[in-house]
């Protein structure tokens, strides 16, 4: 059961990307987090929640001020270090909130980033121009 547990991502497009490391190229060295928006999917919108800029390693946690909105499938967070693993704090948070999890590290380009789903594995997800 479960809401968010219905269609395969299979990709992610190239703006969704390019406007969050906008984000997180501005929020460095703080984290930066956002919602996902699926549209038949494709992770198509960036959903931007207001006071989701915060301290290394706490911007993740102020997603309760998403809306409840069941096309919201998951988070996007930033990484200031060039690391793109979950930190324990990301695998319990991976596992409370949507099913799929994309971290991008410094410096934030379209490849230093990776999706996981809610158990933390690693999920590939297509770029769409
Ligand atoms: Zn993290």
């Amino acid at each position: 059961m479960g809401i968010f547990e219905n269609k395969k991502i299979e990709g992610i497009t190239k703006r969704v990307l390019q406007l969050f490391s906008e984000s997180a190229q501005d929020a460095h060295p703080e984290e930066f987090a956002a919602g996902l928006r699926e549209i038949d999917g494709i992770i198509s919108e960036l959903i931007l929640v207001p006071g989701t800029v915060s301290g290394p390693g706490s911007a993740i946690l102020k997603l309760h001020n998403l809306p409840v909105d069941f096309s919201i499938v998951g988070v996007i967070h930033s990484h200031p270090s060039p690391s793109y693993r979950p930190s324990r704090e990301d695998f319990i948070t991976f596992g409370k909130y949507g099913r799929l999890h994309i971290i991008m590290a410094y410096p934030y380009d379209l490849d230093s980033w990776k999706a996981y789903d809610s158990t933390g594995k690693e999920v590939d997800l297509e770029i769409i121009e």
